[in-house]
């Protein structure tokens, strides 16, 4: 779902999949319910709910389709759901997903290490499943998440020119909106403006979200360049749940709260109510109980005088 008229940009929410997927216990269905349930009353508009990959592999998300039909009660919220491939498309499309995210990696080394293919191979599977939602669900939307855009622990240094000719693939092969992932934490602010430039201008209005991660503190500044050099869409993780495997004690995930805050401060309208955001962690906190939660904001709370920010004029 595009942005509503009265904001300006779209926090898309990936805990319950991304924070989920790496935290070792599992919440039960009824507690993700009642978490997303808190989530979209906080005003976000756009929530990644789950991974549509084999339960053998990931007992976390036997329960996707299960998730996808209840948050699909909440009308004016986008219901988004992860796939790695044709057959999870086919599943996340008959439980009624609105959106599809595919992972396609900039890295060789990393895209054989997760899914045993190549980017190009990738790129491949991204055309079956446009061609399967075009088949059976044409106001679906997907998108393409370039990872390890940034650098990747196994590779180093990913070339820029990768990323854009991969982004360029994808776009090529139909993705509606392609995204650029710091899968690792390794990006900086130049890089993410400059990458997200070249985007726009390789790929123009497909450019999709920014998704930052806060593996070495930069996951605000990175986004607040992506910002700069036009994009409108940020991913992030209410609580940074998940943390960082590369680097205990960081969150992984930039924090929602933390980024509604900055935007919000700056008079950039999330739509989202920040006292109820901050309030939605009591619902994740009591369905994973002794996970470690991160955030600034909500540790020192908001500032005296903090009114509400949708009413703060945008210039
Ligand atoms: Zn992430």
């Amino acid at each position: 779902m595009t942005p509503l008229a009265t904001t300006d940009i779209l926090i898309s929410e990936v805990g319950p999949r991304d924070g989920l997927q790496s935290v070792k216990a599992t919440m039960a269905t009824a507690d993700k319910c009642l978490w997303i349930d808190s989530l979209v009353a906080s005003g976000l508009r756009e929530i990644e709910v789950a991974s549509f990959v084999p339960a053998h592999l990931l007992p976390q998300m036997a329960d996707a389709a299960d998730v996808v039909r209840h948050a699909l009660k909440h009308t004016g919220m986008t219901v988004m759901a992860l796939v790695p491939n044709l057959r999870g498309a086919e599943a996340a499309l008959r439980a009624g997903a609105q959106k599809l995210t595919m992972p396609v990696s900039a890295s060789a080394a990393h895209s054989m290490a997760n899914v045993r293919k190549t980017p190009e191979a990738m790129v491949e599977e991204v055309r079956a499943v446009i061609a399967l939602r075009d088949a059976i669900a044409p106001g679906v939307r997907v998108e393409a998440g370039v990872s390890t855009a940034f650098g990747c622990t196994l590779q180093g240094p990913v070339p820029e020119d990768d990323v854009v000719r991969l982004a360029e693939l994808l776009a090529k092969a139909g993705a509606d909106e392609i995204g650029l992932s710091d899968t690792t934490g390794m990006g900086n602010p130049a890089q993410t403006s400059r990458l997200f430039k070249r985007l726009f201008s390789t790929i123009g209005h497909r450019t999709g979200a920014a998704h930052m991660h806060n593996t070495r503190g930069l996951g605000l500044a990175n986004c607040l360049a992506a910002y700069e050099a036009g994009v409108r869409t940020f991913d992030s993780s209410l609580g940074g749940l998940g943390g960082c495997p590369f680097a205990p004690g960081a969150s992984g995930n930039v924090v929602t709260e933390d980024l509604v805050f900055m935007f919000e401060a700056m008079g950039v309208r999330t739509g989202i109510d920040l006292n109820r955001l901050m309030a939605a962690r009591a619902p994740l906190q009591a369905g994973l109980p002794g996970e470690p939660l991160y955030g600034m904001t909500p540790e020192a709370g908001l500032p005296k005088g903090w009114t509400a920010p949708a009413l703060v004029s945008h210039g």
